[in-house]
């Protein structure tokens, strides 16, 4: 029986990569076999402990490695869980994970894919570096038949029965002609050592007549004693659990004592991986009773603003047959998650005093870890201390709360923040300029948790946090400069009202305003017009949008002018039209879309033309 299958097409342009574009390491092929190997054991041990029908006939779990010189291949071969058919073709003929568009994509622009191979989870196929065809007999274990799998990566694979007398994998590599460094048992030895030492199964090279020998010291390094590790040890075991080629920025081992025991060997990537922010990608720490492994990606182990964190817990004090269920509902799991939430953030906060270097975890995970204000209720305060942003003050520079309110104005009671698409239009938002005007520093708040977070935290050491337009005495700007007259002006902001009417609540005069003529705004504790408008991109239906605010600068020549023929009842279909194009400028310094560009641009036209004219009158 034989059938023949294509691959899906992400894994072709995938392999068309492995096998056409890398040339350099290409040994870290064996440590993702290893790897892959080892999780399989990992799977086997875990069935064992809760089906002890298949423990039986499980033996003692290892991984072989056997080079053949003669027929030039290398067999890497497991006794772990194993494959079925389904499997084989769902897991070898598919890449199940969203980002591999992404990883192409990242490959075709950035060159470099070895970077990228681990992290996206494409391990295997990594063998079609050095090998024209890969074989793989599998048997799963608890199951009676066997399969082979069969590719030379190129269109796609074949499966055939097979035979196997136990549970397990053989991947055989059939080596490529410039690939036959890879039969030489010095050099494996030495890939092995350097990639995979800490793999917690022996690991076992074939020498042929000179027998076999275990390669790989193996021991849980978590369980060791820091002291006994190097900073190479602590790397490779990185690269191992997070699938991540980066070197860690952070590092925390630790030994938790007390009422509950448990030991912690957590990192912080230095990079941020592409799906830092795609909801359905599985995250979390792996557990570990008493070295033994229990479950990979536990997201009961930490909060989702740490979801970055990648490391391993493990507690003697947890029963060996723990499932996902009880892990949801186990108060020691949500005492080890409170412990080690606590150690992190005191690291961070270690950290954060150098600011370079607390700068660089930022950019990588700040808009996650920020998420921590929300939905932190216990460590509020501690996650906003640690927190960094973009404000008025410095736009190159990130500044820390405190940093914000060493620098208030001293009749200043409040923090100020604006949010917005990108630092840029911030910045020139014609509600900050009476800020600008009176010194007051406001955060600039670009990420879509920026919506949230202050609706929670509304004071951080007793100062209140505030969204501009909920500005209060601090603002008040004297001046002595010519105004619209109280009266007219109240007519124009009716009459301009009126001509709005589809599209402003209202138009109000305001003391805000120091250089633009009208600024856009909502009612105060109505969603931000930002906020409606990242909704709107994510095609979720506002229920309602909030009440728009047309704010008129009373101080503006162009609105003196105008109260002043509004007054004299002078050429109302030209207020008109400048009304309508004052309120497309509101909308263009907001970063929203204007209704009739054309109507704007047409007008603009004229009204630049007739002010080149006058000039040229002038001179
Ligand atoms: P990843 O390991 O990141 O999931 P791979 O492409 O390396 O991605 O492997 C894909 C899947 O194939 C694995 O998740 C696993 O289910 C299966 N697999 C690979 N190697 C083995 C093996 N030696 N034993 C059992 N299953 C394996």
């Amino acid at each position: 029986m034989s059938e023949k299958i294509n691959f899906q097409a992400e894994v072709g342009k995938l392999l068309d990569i492995m096998i056409n574009s890398i040339y350099s390491e290409r040994q870290i092929f064996l440590r993702e076999l290893i790897s892959n190997a080892s999780d399989a054991c990992d799977k086997l041990h875990y069935l064992c402990l809760t089906n002890p029908e298949i423990g039986k006939t499980a033996g003692e779990m290892k991984i072989k490695i056997t080079p053949n010189i003669e027929e030039k291949n290398l067999t890497i071969e497991d006794n772990g869980i194993g494959m079925n058919k389904d499997d084989l073709i769902t897991h070898l003929g598919t890449i199940a994970k969203s980002g591999t568009a992404d990883f192409v994509k990242n490959v075709k622009e950035n060159g470099s894919a070895m970077d990228l191979i681990g992290q996206f989870g494409v391990g295997f196929y990594s063998a079609f570096m050095v090998a024209e065809k890969v074989e793989v007999t599998t048997r799963k274990a608890g199951e009676e038949k066997a399969y082979c799998w069969t590719s030379n990566g190129v269109e796609g694979f074949e499966i055939t029965d097979a035979k196997r007398e136990s549970n397990g994998t053989s991947i055989k590599l059939y080596l490529k002609e410039d690939a036959k460094e890879f039969l030489d048992s010095i050099y494996l030895r030495q890939i092995i050592r350097l990639y995979s030492d800490h793999i917690d199964y022996p690991i076992v090279l074939d020498l042929g007549k000179a027998g076999e020998e275990t390669v790989n010291t193996g021991s849980a390094l978590w369980a060791k004693n820091k002291a006994e590790i190097t900073d190479d040890q602590y790397k490779e075991f990185y690269h191992h659990i997070s699938k991540n080629f980066d070197d860690p920025w952070l590092r925390l081992h630790f030994k938790a004592e007390g009422n509950i025991e448990y030991t912690g060997l957590l990192y912080i990537p230095s990079e941020q991986p592409y799906d830092l922010f795609q909801p359905d990608k599985k995250q979390g720490l792996k557990l570990y009773v008493n070295k033994v492994f229990i479950s990979d990606k536990v997201e009961e182990l930490l909060p989702t603003y740490l979801r970055f964190v990648k490391g391993v817990i493990d507690s003697a004090d947890l029963s060996l047959n723990i499932s996902r269920e009880m892990l949801q509902q186990s108060p020691l799991i949500a005492k080890i998650k409170q412990g080690t939430v606590s150690r992190l953030l005191k690291e961070l906060k270690k950290r954060s005093e150098n600011a370079d270097d607390y700068a660089k975890f930022w950019s990588a995970f700040g808009a996650a870890f920020k998420e921590g204000i929300y939905e932190d209720m216990s460590n509020r305060n501690e996650v906003a201390e640690l927190s960094r942003f973009i404000s008025t003050n410095d736009p190159e520079k990130l500044t820390s709360l405190d940093e914000y309110i060493s620098r208030m104005q001293p009749e200043q009671k409040s923090i100020y923040y604006i949010t917005g698409d990108d630092v840029k239009t911030l910045m020139n938002n014609p509600q900050l300029e009476a800020f600008k005007a009176k010194g007051i520093e406001v955060l600039l708040l670009t990420d879509p948790i920026d919506e949230f977070w202050p609706q929670v935290l509304t004071t951080y050491k007793e100062k209140a946090i505030k969204h501009i337009s909920q500005a209060d005495e601090d603002l008040k700007v004297e001046r002595n400069e010519p105004k619209a007259e109280e009266g007219s002006l109240d007519k124009l902001t009716h009459f301009m009202a009126d001509i709005l009417k589809e599209e402003v609540g209202k138009v109000e005069s305001t003391d805000k305003l120091t250089k633009s003529p009208v600024s856009l705004t909502v009612e105060n504790g109505q969603m931000s017009i930002h906020l409606e408008r990242l909704m709107r991109n994510h095609q979720q239906q506002t229920a309602f949008a909030s009440t728009r605010i047309l704010e008129v600068n009373p101080y503006h020549p162009l609105i003196i002018k105008l109260s002043e023929m509004i007054h004299e009842d002078k050429n109302k279909a030209k207020i008109e039209e400048i009304t309508r194009l004052l309120l497309d400028q509101a909308k263009i310094a907001e970063g929203e879309a204007i209704t009739n560009p054309s109507f704007y641009t047409e007008k603009m036209g004229e009204y630049m033309l007739f002010g080149l004219n006058e000039t040229d009158k002038a001179v």
